[in-house]
C-alpha cells in the first residue's frame, strides 16, 4: 500500500465500513490525482482545511434566508459562519456586497439574469467557440433559450478580443447586460474598455471571473472592481475553495441579487460549503496565496515558451494568464486523439474548440491546458520545461503505448516529489 493509500484509508474509515465500493473508488481517484499532472485549467487541489470543512455537521442544517434573517431557528453558529464568509469575500475583492450562497458558478450567473432581466432581454457575451461560457448566451443553455443572446467573438486573425468590434455590436444591439469573462481565453481582459463600452451602450457590466478569480485576488490579473457593477465567480477553480459560487456587487444591485439567489432560484444554502468558502478565502488572503497566483502565471508562461520551442501552435501566440490553448492539428492530431494520448502518459488535459474551429465540438482542434493545479503542488519553471518536453514526445509518438507508458512512469516519479495539497500534505 502506498503512502497516499494508507492516508486515504484512515480518513475514509467510516465510508470503508459502510460502502467499500464507493470508498474504493474514492481511494483510486485520490491516487489518480496524486499520480498525474492535472492540467485542466478549471481544476485544482483544495487544501485539507477546505476539504475538512466540507465534511462536517454543517451539512445537517437548514438555513433558508440570510445571516440574522432566517426562516428556521438554531442559526446562532451558521449565521456567524456565513457572515464571516461574506465579510472575507467583500474584503478580498474590495466590493461592498457579497452573496456566498450560489451552489456553483452557473447558478451564480442564473441569479444575475433573474435579478436584472425579463425573459427575452438581450444579453451580450463571448461566444462559446471563442472561449465564452455556456451561461453567457449559448444556444443549448437557459441563457440562450430564455434570453436573446448577442454574441461577440475574438478576431478571426489574431484570436484576440477586438474591443472596437465589441463596441460596435454593443451600440447597435443595446444589450441590457454585457458579460466579460471566459473559460478558454489565454489573455488578460481590459475591464476599463469593457466598462467604457457598457456605459456607452447603457448596459450593466458583469465580470464572470470564474476561471481566474484566484489570479485577481493575488494581483496576477487586473481586478474588475470599479469597472463591473457585478462580479460572479466559482470558488473552486484558481480560488482553491470547495465547489461553489459567489456574487459580488455594488450596493444598487445587492437586494435584487440576494432575492434572485434565495428565494428566486435556491432553497437552503449549503452551509458546509459556506464554511469551506470562508476557510478558502482566509487562505486566499494570506501572503503565500499572492505568490501562488503569480507563480501560476509564471508557470504558464514557462510552459508556453517550452511548447513554442517544440513547434506547438498556441492560440494568440502564448498566454498572459493561467491557461494555454493549443491548435494541435498542426501536429497532425485531432484534439480528442491528443488528449487521450496525453492522458495515457499521465498528462491530463481536455480537448477544446479553438476560435472558428472547423472540426466538431466533440472532437475539436484544440487542447486546453493550465497551471493552477500543478502550481498548487509547488511545481515551478524547471518542471514546466520538463512537461513541455514530455508533451512534445507524446504528440510525436501518440500511438506508441511503450513511449506513453514510460512517460507516465516518469510523470509519476516527478509527482511523488511534489505532494498534492489535500492528499499528500
Ligand atoms: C466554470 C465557469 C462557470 C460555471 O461554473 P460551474 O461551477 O461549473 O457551474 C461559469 N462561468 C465561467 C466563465 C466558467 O469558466
Amino acid at each position: 500500500m502506498s503512502k497516499v493509500q494508507a492516508e486515504a484509508q484512515s480518513h475514509l474509515d467510516a465510508i470503508a465500513s459502510i460502502d467499500p465500493e464507493i470508498c474504493n473508488l474514492i481511494r483510486q481517484e485520490e491516487q489518480r490525482q496524486a499520480d498525474v499532472l492535472r492540467l485542466i485549467p478549471s481544476e485544482n487541489y483544495a487544501s485539507r482545511a477546505v476539504m475538512q470543512a466540507t465534511g462536517t455537521v454543517l451539512t445537517n442544517k437548514y438555513s433558508e434566508g440570510y445571516p440574522y434573517k432566517r426562516y428556521y431557528e438554531g442559526q446562532q453558529y451558521i449565521d456567524q459562519i456565513e457572515q464571516i464568509a461574506i465579510e472575507r469575500a467583500k474584503a478580498l475583492f474590495g466590493m461592498p456586497h457579497a452573496n456566498v450562497q450560489p451552489y456553483s458558478g452557473s447558478p451564480a450567473n442564473q441569479a444575475v439574469y433573474l435579478a436584472l432581466l425579463k425573459p427575452g432581454a438581450k444579453v451580450m457575451g463571448m461566444a462559446l467557440p471563442s472561449g465564452g461560457h455556456l451561461t453567457h448566451g449559448a444556444k443549448v443553455s437557459f441563457s440562450g433559450k430564455i434570453y436573446t443572446p448577442v454574441p461577440y467573438t475574438v478576431s478571426p486573425d489574431s484570436h484576440l478580443l477586438d474591443y472596437g468590434e465589441i463596441r460596435q455590436i454593443a451600440l447597435s444591439e443595446k444589450p441590457e447586460i454585457i458579460f466579460c469573462g471566459h473559460s478558454a481565453y489565454p489573455r488578460i481582459l481590459d475591464f476599463a474598455k469593457f466598462a467604457e463600452i457598457a456605459n456607452e451602450a447603457g448596459a450593466v457590466l458583469v465580470a464572470d471571473i470564474a476561471h481566474f478569480s484566484g489570479l485577481v485576488v493575488s494581483g496576477a490579473h487586473p481586478s474588475p472592481k470599479g469597472y463591473a457593477q457585478i462580479i460572479t465567480t466559482t470558488t473552486h477553480k484558481t480560488l482553491r475553495g470547495p465547489r461553489g459560487g459567489m456574487i459580488l456587487c455594488e450596493e444598487q444591485h445587492a437586494a435584487a441579487l440576494d432575492k434572485a439567489v434565495f428565494p428566486g432560484l435556491q432553497g437552503g444554502p449549503h452551509n458546509h460549503t459556506t464554511a469551506a468558502i470562508a476557510v478558502a478565502l482566509k487562505e486566499a488572503a494570506a501572503p503565500e496565496f499572492r505568490m501562488y497566483g503569480h507563480q501560476i502565471v509564471k508557470n504558464a508562461a514557462a510552459l508556453a515558451e517550452g511548447l513554442l520551442h517544440h513547434g506547438f501552435s498556441l492560440i494568440t501566440g502564448g498566454t498572459e494568464n493561467h491557461l494555454i490553448l493549443i491548435d494541435i492539428t498542426s501536429k497532425g492530431l485531432g484534439g480528442r486523439e491528443a488528449a487521450k494520448s496525453l492522458a495515457a502518459a499521465g498528462i491530463v488535459a481536455n480537448c477544446n474548440a479553438i476560435p472558428f474551429d472547423t472540426r466538431k465540438p466533440f472532437d475539436p482542434s484544440g487542447i486546453r491546458i493550465g497551471t493552477p493545479a500543478i502550481t498548487s503542488r509547488g511545481m515551478k519553471e524547471a518542471e514546466m520545461k520538463k512537461l513541455a518536453d514530455w508533451m512534445a514526445e507524446v504528440v510525436a509518438h501518440a500511438h506508441d503505448d511503450k513511449v506513453l507508458t514510460r512517460i507516465a512512469g516518469e510523470v509519476r516519479d516527478l509527482c511523488e516529489q511534489f505532494p498534492a495539497p489535500g492528499i499528500g500534505i
